[in-house]
């Protein structure tokens, strides 16, 4: 009890001097998480190992929880933070060329990567992104944003999907992870809804979306990089003892009681509690680490079998709701808002298809889907402004559906 009393003292000291706050070892030893997994969430079917170098994909739903309008983040705040994860876990950051040249060689690139689900568990189209205003104004460690009773969103199969809830957390915590084997309904990472991405109403030192990338590292297996003790070890062999964690933005290099020589501390790894701009690298070792949870045996191998990222393999009707444009600009690889309008609408014989924000359509395919969910055309398109004959349909209420993969948008329409 004493120890807990001095622990919330110290978090919460921690937090009003603005110093990075990351609850999952808190979390942890609340919740009587000692071993770093077990196998019981491993599908019966499980034979696949990573094969080296693959890129893993993760499926990723975000649960954006807001309690008031500021909180309903927006979804380029969303995917500015798919950015960051998708550059840190391919050593694709901007900043890796502020790693100091000792630590260079350990600098990994994971490959692993992102995406924001594409079906969600029943089959249907997914956006990834589920809104949901709660009546709570803020979340502790307890896990209530995880159960949709309690004011939170229940998870999406978590033995597919990574699931990330987006809402505010009290008392200045940015968020906290579970580690590999924690109970399939709480499995998972927390963030703080102005920790989150690159873009948006964020604090001043936790506006890189660092914060994800950290607790995600947590989710598959990473421990703090001291090792959460005095000189503590974190199980990785290239990152170097250290003392303590580190706060603010050191420069190199940094001593302390217990660095190997005279590089010292490795306070800009992912695993540090130094500021976003200050952290760049994950190492080899680290790399290792991450990617066996997903191996044969490992506590995430049902990963290798999740094809959520593969919007083709959608069959349920969609959500009505679930609308939002993701569309990955491949002339800047950033990720912008275009969209596509058909008219007439309703619609006697033919319909026309034109893009708006340079949103090219020709060479996508189009989709018709009736509002059970069944597939009932499919065309390649061969025109930037293309006609598409639908007289076959009989009078009703359709789906049209345009682009693969992360470009997907749908419209109602009304054949008469
Ligand atoms: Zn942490
Ligand atoms: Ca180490």
């Amino acid at each position: 009890m004493r120890f807990f009393l001095l622990c919330s003292l110290v978090l919460f000291a921690a937090a009003s001097f603005g110093q990075r706050n990351c609850g999952s070892m808190d979390y942890a030893g609340r919740n009587g998480i000692t071993h770093l997994y077990n196998n019981n969430s491993l599908p019966a079917q499980s034979h696949r190992d990573t094969v080296t170098n693959e890129i893993l994909t993760v499926p990723v739903v975000f649960h954006i929880l807001y309690n008031n309008s500021s909180q309903n983040i927006s979804t380029a705040q969303i995917l500015s933070q798919l950015k960051v994860l998708n550059d840190d876990f391919r050593r694709m950051n901007q900043d890796a060329s502020q790693t100091p040249a000792a630590f260079r060689p350990a600098a990994a690139d994971c490959r692993i990567m992102f995406c924001l689900a594409q079906v969600d568990p029943r089959g249907r189209p997914s956006s990834g992104i589920i809104r949901r205003q709660t009546s709570r104004q803020s979340f502790t460690y307890d896990d209530a944003m995880k159960f949709t009773a309690a004011g939170g969103d229940d998870a999406w199969d978590s033995r597919k999907y990574l699931n990330v809830w987006i809402c505010n957390m009290q008392g200045g915590s940015l968020g906290y992870a579970t580690p590999p084997g924690s109970p399939a309904d709480k499995d998972g990472v927390v963030i703080q809804f102005n920790a989150f991405g690159t873009i948006g109403n964020l604090q001043a030192n936790f506006n890189k979306g660092r914060t994800t990338t950290h607790e995600v590292a947590h989710w598959m297996g990473l421990k703090h990089i001291w090792g959460d003790a005095t000189c503590g070890d974190d199980g990785i062999y290239d990152t170097p003892q250290q003392e303590y964690y580190h706060n603010g933005c050191p420069s190199f290099p940094q001593m302390s009681a217990c660095s190997p020589n005279n590089n010292g501390d490795m306070y800009m790894n992912f695993m540090d509690y130094t500021h976003d701009a200050c952290m760049n690298l994950f190492t080899h070792g680290q790399k290792v680490k991450m990617r066996g949870v997903f191996a044969v045996n490992g506590p995430r191998n049902s990963f290798l079998f999740s094809f959520a990222c593969d919007s083709t393999l959608a069959t349920g009707a969609p959500l009505p709701q679930d609308t939002t444009t993701i569309i990955n600009d491949s002339t800047t690889s950033i990720m912008v808002e275009k969209d596509w309008m058909v008219y007439p609408n309703p619609v006697l014989s033919s319909i026309y298809l034109q893009g708006i924000n340079g949103y090219e359509l020709k060479g996508q395919s189009v989709t018709i889907f009736s509002m059970t969910g069944t597939l009932l055309h499919r065309i390649q398109l061969n025109s930037s402004n293309p006609t598409v004959n639908l007289s076959f349909l009989k009078p009703g209420v359709y789906l049209i559906r345009v682009g693969e993969g992360k470009m997907i948008k749908q419209r109602k329409i009304i054949k008469t």
